[in-house]
Order: structure tokens, then C-alpha cells, then sequence
């Protein structure tokens, strides 16, 4: 864990505590010196996750950065007392890099979602970020990442994007990171955000914080998965009563 940032344990998990515009240019940095950094960017479901799967939190504790994506996360800090400043998503990270590495001539890997999804993210991305260098693209299905891992060690990207959703993006990016030195960030369901296959909640939901409840009216086979929220919630709240 890098330590330029206040940190706040959630559950085991330590997030860092700062603004979106703070952590960009940190990373910014990184990856102009061509730093080798690995970020996640968490949600509660990943927080519990974590608890099942001992190999999965040691990984999250080799990061670099985790970040709170997701409102849950900063209600949680909220039980313990801790307040956050604010959400870092995967989302809004992964575009502001994008706009930022088109200014400034970098390059970059994606890897994700379905086939079509993956060649629209690509049209997407040449089109919008004309001066950024898209030199590899990969569906999200393959059964060895490492002719993948091999590519984007030929081509040296300065960030790679992989979209595989957890625990394996983060399990893909601990085993293979030290190929290229450089940004590596999983960003789960972005790919289908970025090309339009999915729709992001309308402004109304962000601002209020209803994401969540978006998706749920839009995609309810995510009902089982956001089951665990409340579970979560509990217990960040025992774990705050234990801290007393
Ligand atoms: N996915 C993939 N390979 C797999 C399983 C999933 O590329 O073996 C993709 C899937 O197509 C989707 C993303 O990973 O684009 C996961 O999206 P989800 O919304 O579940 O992720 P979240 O953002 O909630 O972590």
C-alpha cells in the first residue's frame, strides 16, 4: 500500500482517504515514471468478499491504492466514525485517465467484456481519444491471460484496463503486473458503461446516490448480489461496537 494518502480501514480493508482530483495526479505521476501500480477500486461486495477468501484479501493488501467505489464504503466509514471525503470510482477514474492519457500521448491495453463489447469499447476510444495509442485489445474470455500478458509486455502500454469483473481481474493483475511496469486497474462492468451496452444511471440517481437502485430496476438478476449489503452494513456496525 502506497503511503502518500490517510488511509481508513473498513472491515480489514484500508481505503485512501483523499479527493478524485488529488489521487489523479498522484497517479498521473506514476505512471509518467513509468511506475508500476496496481489499483482497486472497492464496494462493499468486494469487502465481504474479501472475508471469504484469505488469498483475495492478501492481494488487496498488495495494491497499491484501494479506493472506495460505491456509496456503501463511505456509509460504512460513516459507522465507524471515520468520515470520507469522497467516492473514487472505476468508472470515473478510468475515463478521467483515458482524457488525460489522450492529452498527453500515452498508450494503453483493454482487456474485457463480451467480443462485441470489446471492439465497440475500442471504436469508442479511437474515435473520443483520437492521440491516445490503443495498442491491444482482448475480449474478457480467454482461458490463459498469458499470451495476453505476453502482448502487453511487447507493447509496453502505460496503462492497462482490464475488465473481468472480481475477484479475478485483481487476481489476473497480482499474477502478472510485474510484466509491465505501468498503471494496472480492474474496472469491472466499465467496458459495457463506456460502449453503451449497458446504460449508467441517469444524473438523478448519481446525485442522490441511487446507482444501486438503478441497476437493480434495470438488471434485477442483480438482486442475489446486492443481498449482501445489508450483511455488509451489519457488520461494519459490529465491528464499530467492538471498537468501543
Ligand atoms: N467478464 C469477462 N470475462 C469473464 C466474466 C465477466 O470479461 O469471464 C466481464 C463481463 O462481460 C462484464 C464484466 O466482466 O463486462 C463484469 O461486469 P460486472 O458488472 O459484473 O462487474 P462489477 O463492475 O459489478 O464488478
Amino acid at each position: 500500500m502506497s503511503k502518500e494518502f490517510p488511509l481508513i480501514k473498513v472491515l480489514n480493508v484500508p481505503f485512501i482517504n483523499t479527493t478524485q482530483a488529488a489521487f489523479l495526479t498522484t497517479v498521473e505521476a506514476r505512471i509518467n515514471q513509468r511506475q508500476n501500480t496496481f489499483i482497486v477500486t472497492a464496494n462493499p461486495e468486494i469487502v465481504m468478499y474479501a472475508r471469504t477468501d484469505s488469498n483475495y484479501q492478501h492481494i488487496l493488501e498488495n495494491a497499491d491504492y484501494i479506493t472506495p467505489d460505491g456509496i456503501g464504503i463511505l456509509k460504512g466509514a460513516e459507522i465507524l466514525g471515520e468520515p470520507m471525503t469522497e467516492r473514487i470510482t472505476g468508472y470515473d477514474t478510468m475515463l478521467a485517465l483515458l482524457k488525460w492519457g489522450n492529452e498527453q500521448h500515452k498508450s494503453v491495453y483493454l482487456v474485457g467484456a463480451k467480443p462485441e463489447v470489446i471492439t465497440d469499447v475500442k471504436a469508442v476510444v479511437t474515435a473520443r481519444y483520437p492521440d491516445l495509442n490503443v495498442v491491444g485489445t482482448h475480449d474478457g474470455y480467454f482461458d490463459d491471460f498469458a499470451p495476453i500478458a505476453n502482448d502487453i509486455a511487447n507493447t509496453h502500454p502505460d496503462m492497462v484496463f482490464l475488465a473481468v469483473g472480481f475477484p479475478k481481474q485483481e487476481q489476473l493483475i497480482a499474477d502478472y503486473r510485474h510484466q509491465n511496469n505501468g498503471l494496472w486497474m480492474g474496472v469491472g462492468g466499465s467496458f459495457d458503461v463506456l460502449s453503451g451496452h449497458t446504460k449508467r444511471a441517469p444524473k438523478f440517481f448519481q446525485q442522490h446516490h441511487l446507482e444501486w437502485f438503478y441497476r437493480l430496476i434495470t438488471e434485477p438478476t442483480r438482486l442475489k448480489r446486492m443481498m449482501v449489503l445489508p450483511r455488509y452494513l451489519k457488520t461494519v456496525k459490529e465491528s464499530a461496537h467492538h471498537q468501543k
